[in-house]
This record gives structure tokens, C-alpha cells and sequence, in this order.
């Protein structure tokens, strides 16, 4: 693997990693924000059904408690029935507090009945006050039951409640009853559920991020590479050879370039037919593939034409690797199925380096083609285009 196809693996990882996250990140909200909607508002319902019969007992009575807001009086066996009443509620449900209240002005409302224990803490004693909200107002301002989400109340931990109105015989209002559900239970097992669902994204992004890695290579290898030959694609080799070219000149390192040819490849395909060409071509890279270290970057840069970028190696040891290709080529033989015969063919190379006069890769490009056009006078070759006054 090179540096190039290093990087684009980097980048293609990280878009579809970015993607999944993503994609999963918005699942993931969509999933809690519909689970914690739904269950609040089942808890809603029930809080409302059950403020709402608790409005209607209290309204059986309405005079007594008519009676018991203008007397407030403790002692007297309504409230005692009544304080047993919420108590009984209490202890068969999920309900922590139930009380009775009304409106003195826009920002106060008075405590009427309360279910807590006179001695508990959170008891509200009749005539006591206490801020108005929006959500009471709600019910004092339509008649109409409401009810309100979880509320974080440091005090009384997370509730959730709703509001029923109590009327008299004339229809008049005489204020509301409202009842608080704990909720910090059902909190407890929705932030639960909210773990559950993050670690089972982070394990599917973990193994997505393996399988990437190990298979990548499956996506990159066909958008970068030809079929035929496996060589890199000529769009490829560009984008390639610029960053070649500059890492090597940063760091002061080698860079080569060969440009092989097949010679007489268009005597192969009249005779032998293009299928076989295909063959030839796929039979040569194979060749030159296994010449070259991994670092290096075969290309496919035209029909029959391949090129072969060498970082780090002195022209010396390029020269070398090239006549390694030549004489392989030579001595190799493919077989011809259809006329049962081993076809041989022979390769031209063309080789340069970044030297100073070759300082780009407009320059490399053309100072490898002389080279070829050199080797091309006898066919066979390996032929060097050196700097000016010398020679290899
Ligand atoms: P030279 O020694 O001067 O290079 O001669 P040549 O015949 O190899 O050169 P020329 O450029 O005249 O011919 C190249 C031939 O390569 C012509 C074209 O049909 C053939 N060719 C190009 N691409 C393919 C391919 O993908 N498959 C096959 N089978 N042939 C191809
Ligand atoms: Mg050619
Ligand atoms: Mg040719």
C-alpha cells in the first residue's frame, strides 16, 4: 500500500464513519425522544383520570368543603376523612402528593387539603400559600383538567402532575385539586434504556469501523484500479505523482519514473485476436507487479503503455529493477489456447528521476518519454534520460 491509497483509505473511512454516526446519532434521538414522550404521556393520562375522580369525590361534598375552606379547622372530622381518603390513594399507587388549593391573585394560590401528615415536613397547612405557575393556571384559567411533564424540583425530586377544577352547585369554581406522580422510577429505567441504546451504537460503530478497515479495500480497489491489469488508474497516477513528487523533494529523497510499452502489441491482437491481447496484458502486468516493492505504483497509463512511480531508490537500483521487467518479459511465454502455441513478446522501458533539471511532474513525465522514445529505436530496451554531461 502507498501513501496516496493510504490516504484515500483515511478518507473514505471517515466519510462513511462520519455517515453511520450520523445516520445512528439521529436513530438514536428519534428512539429516545419516542419512548420518553410515549411513557410520559401514559403517566399524564393516569395523573389526569385519577385528579380528575379525586375533583368529582370531593364535589359529592362540596358544601362541607365550602364549610372547611372558611374554618380551616383541622380537627374536624372532614378533614381527618378526607386526609384518610388521600392516604388510602397513596399507599395503592405511585402518587406522592394529592392536595387542594385556590387562587388569591395572578401570583398566589392557598393551600386547602393536603395528604401529608400534619408533622411530615411537606404538609401544607390550609391557608398557607404558595406561587402560582403556568400549569395550575391552566385549569384556573379554562375549568379544564390539565397536566404537566417531569418536572426536576430539587426538593421533591422528579414529578409529574395534573390539575382537576372543583365547582359548586351554582357551577361557581372553587379551586383546583392536584396530584404529583413520583417519576424519578420511571426516570431511573428511561435513562437506563438510554445507556442500553448508546452502547449498542458504539458497539455497531466499533464493528462497522473494523470491517471498514479490513474491507475497504473491497470499495477503494475497484474505483481506483483497473480491471483488467489491477494497475492503478492514469486519474490515480496523477493525483499520485504530484504528492510523490513533493514528499520526495521535502524530504530530499529519490524519486523514478518508468514508462513501459509493449512492442508490436498491435502485431499480437491482429494475429492472435484482442481477447489474447487482453490476456497479454493482464499476463505482463502480473509480471511487473511482482518486480516491484508494495510502495511502489504501477499504473495503467494507456492501452499498452504502463508506468511505474519508484520513491526511494537511486537510480542505480531502478535501472536494476527495470532490466529485471525487460528480461523477464523476454523470457516469459503465454499460451495461446487456439492455436495451441506459446506466444513471447518483449517490453520497452523508459526511465528518469527528479534530478535538477527535472523538477516537476510535467518535466518527469516528458524526460521518461525520451527515454522511452530512446529505447524505442531498438525495441527491448531499457534506456535512461539523464541530466545534461551525464550519463549512466
Ligand atoms: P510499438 O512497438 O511501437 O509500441 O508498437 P505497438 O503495436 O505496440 O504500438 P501501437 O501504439 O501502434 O499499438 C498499440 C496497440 O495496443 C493498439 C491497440 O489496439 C492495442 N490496445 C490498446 N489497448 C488495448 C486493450 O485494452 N486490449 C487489447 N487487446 N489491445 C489494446
Ligand atoms: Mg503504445
Ligand atoms: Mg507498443
Amino acid at each position: 500500500m502507498n501513501r496516496l491509497y493510504n490516504a484515500f483509505k483515511r478518507r473514505l473511512m471517515l466519510l462513511c464513519m462520519t455517515i453511520l454516526a450520523v445516520i445512528i446519532t439521529v436513530i438514536h434521538i428519534t428512539v429516545y425522544l419516542t419512548v420518553k414522550n410515549d411513557i410520559e404521556e401514559q403517566f399524564e393520562m393516569s395523573a389526569k383520570g385519577l385528579v380528575v375522580s379525586i375533583a368529582d369525590t370531593l364535589m359529592i361534598n362540596i358544601e362541607e368543603y365550602k364549610l372547611f375552606i372558611e374554618t380551616r379547622n383541622v380537627d374536624s372530622d372532614y378533614y381527618k376523612k378526607m386526609q384518610a381518603y388521600f392516604a388510602k390513594i397513596k399507599a395503592n399507587s405511585n402518587i406522592k402528593y394529592i392536595y387542594s388549593e385556590r387562587k388569591l391573585d395572578d401570583k398566589t394560590i392557598e393551600f386547602i387539603l393536603d395528604s401529608e401528615p400534619i408533622e411530615n415536613p411537606d404538609y401544607s397547612p390550609p391557608g398557607s400559600t404558595g406561587p402560582n405557575d403556568p400549569e395550575r393556571e391552566a385549569t384556573y384559567s379554562t375549568g379544564k383538567p390539565s397536566s404537566f411533564k417531569f418536572v426536576e424540583y430539587s426538593k421533591w425530586g422528579r414529578l409529574l402532575g395534573a390539575y382537576a377544577p372543583i365547582f359548586d352547585a351554582d357551577g361557581e369554581m372553587l379551586g383546583i385539586v392536584g396530584v404529583n406522580i413520583d417519576a424519578s422510577y420511571l426516570y431511573l429505567h428511561i435513562n437506563r434504556l438510554n445507556l442500553a441504546l448508546l452502547a449498542c451504537y458504539v458497539f455497531i460503530l466499533g464493528l462497522s469501523f473494523l470491517s471498514l478497515s479490513k474491507y475497504s479495500n473491497m470499495i477503494l480497489e475497484p474505483l481506483l484500479k483497473d480491471k483488467l491489469t489491477g494497475a492503478y488508474t492514469k486519474r490515480y497516477f496523477e493525483n499520485f505523482l504530484r504528492s510523490e513528487i513533493d514528499h520526495a523533494i521535502k524530504n530530499r529523497k529519490d524519486l523514478a519514473l518508468m514508462i513501459l510499452d509493449l512492442d508490436h502489441f498491435k502485431t499480437v491482437n491482429d494475429t492472435y485476436g484482442h481477447p489474447f491481447g487482453d490476456e497479454v496484458l493482464s499476463f505482463i502486468s502480473g509480471i511487473v507487479k511482482k518486480s516491484l516493492r508494495p510502495s511502489d505504483c504501477f499504473v495503467r497509463y494507456g492501452g499498452e503503455e504502463f508506468v511505474v512511480i519508484i520513491s526511494d531508490a537511486n537510480i542505480a537500483q531502478v535501472m536494476q529493477v527495470a532490466e529485471r521487467i525487460r528480461n523477464a518479459v523476454e523470457n516469459s511465454e503465454i499460451y495461446n489456447e487456439e492455436e495451441n502455441i506459446q506466444v513471447r513478446t518483449t517490453v520497452s522501458i523508459g526511465v528518469s528521476n527528479l534530478n535538477n533539471w527535472v523538477i516537476d511532474a510535467k518535466e518527469l513525465i516528458d524526460s521518461t518519454d525520451k527515454a522511452l522514445y530512446a529505447a524505442k529505436t531498438e525495441r527491448n530496451k531499457v534506456s535512461y534520460h539523464a541530466p545534461p554531461g551525464r550519463n549512466l
